[in-house]
């Protein structure tokens, strides 16, 4: 037996909760992995709350991360003992995901979990911190330069705003933070944030451009908010969009596209290619003070993380919640 959060939906309601579950429940799958360490991204605050349509398959044990050790496998790249590492591929909405004591997947989504990291600092990382991997990576790869100027970081006190900063600053690109928590400022100067910025002056309908100030952004927000990240992005600056906070509509106009060549580069970290996952957490080994995590990030037990899940929609959690799925 083991303890895991199930989600379940029936005439009687959506709901999570703590249970008491069988090995043989598990999914099908050929590595079986004891899950040390989970944690709760937006995703699955959207699942454990039902708040939004991302558990696919009824009963589900939530978490889209998981890090833990291999205890069986039939996977060639496996064994038993294994440190492991998974983010995304659907674990947490069509198949079980991290935040149980086991779980049974496909060996193809694993990676080994990486050597500078202990199974902490990976979740305080988790898909957050690697989708923030992926989006400077493609600042970088369209050629954006620190001593091109400044880049925006949006909701930047969240998981994926956080750690952003956090990279950026350590590869020398100055960032600015936009935050609807003027109160944490000196959390994110703390992260290298070379200035502060209220979310207020983002989030309202703005022109189709405006003074150019961006070389490049990272967006968490959508909407309104990366309608005027992009109007106001300078002449081939690059915009990363990957997340929907303020909302999943994109009220723009070709301006900025058309008549300032600005690129929006869209990130997806569920399915994104094995290479290009294992270049991420290669470059977070190196990119990222391992040193601010901490300040990140903080643990919780399983059954704090459903009512922290209502409180991360809400925009009440800074930085990363790691799960100690044994806790
Ligand atoms: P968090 O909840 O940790 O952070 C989101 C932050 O967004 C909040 O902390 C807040 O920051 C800001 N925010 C909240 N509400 C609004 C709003 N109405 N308008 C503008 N900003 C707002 O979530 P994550 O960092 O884990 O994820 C951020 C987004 O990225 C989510 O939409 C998530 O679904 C998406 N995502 C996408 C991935 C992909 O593969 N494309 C992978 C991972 C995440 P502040 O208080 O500082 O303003």
């Amino acid at each position: 037996m083991f303890k895991g959060i199930l989600i379940e939906k029936d005439e009687s309601g959506y709901r999570a909760a703590i249970k008491d579950m069988d090995e043989a429940q598990l999914p099908d799958g050929n590595v079986t992995v004891r899950v040390s360490h989970s944690t709760l991204n937006y995703k699955d605050g959207l699942a454990i709350t039902g708040k939004g349509p991302v558990v696919r398959k009824f009963p589900m044990v939530p978490g889209i991360d998981l890090v833990g050790t291999v205890e069986e496998s039939t996977h060639p790249e496996y064994k038993a003992g294994d440190s492991v590492l998974l983010n995304g591929w659907g674990v947490g909405e069509t198949h079980w995901g991290g935040l149980a004591q086991k779980a049974r997947v496909n060996g193809d989504w694993l990676i080994p979990l990486p050597a500078k990291f202990s199974p902490q600092q990976a979740m305080a990382i988790g898909t957050a911190g690697y989708t923030a991997m992926l989006c400077v990576l493609a600042l970088v790869h369209h050629g954006v330069k620190p001593t091109d100027g400044e880049i925006l970081v949006t909701g930047a006190a969240g998981g994926v705003g956080s750690v952003a900063l956090a990279i950026l600053s350590r590869l020398g690109y100055p960032a600015v933070a936009v935050t609807g928590r003027p109160q944490d400022a000196d959390y994110l100067k703390s992260l290298g944030a070379v200035e502060v910025l209220e979310r207020s002056l983002f989030s309202s309908p703005g022109k189709p451009l405006g003074k150019e100030r961006w070389s490049g952004a990272v967006d968490v927000a959508g909407s309104h908010v990366l309608a005027n990240v992009c109007a106001t992005t300078k002449y081939r600056g690059v915009v990363t969009a990957c997340g929907l906070a303020a909302g999943m509509d994109f009220p723009s106009s070709v301006a900025p596209f058309i008549l300032r060549g600005v690129t929006l580069a869209g990130i997806d970290s569920v399915m994104c290619p094995r290479v290009d996952r294992l270049q991420a957490w290669q470059r977070l080994e190196t990119d990222l003070d391992i040193e601010k995590l901490e300040e990140i990030s903080r643990v919780v037990g399983l059954s704090e993380a459903i009512p922290l899940a209502s409180s991360l929609l809400k925009g009440e959690i800074r930085g990363r919640v790691i799960v100690d799925v044994n806790q």
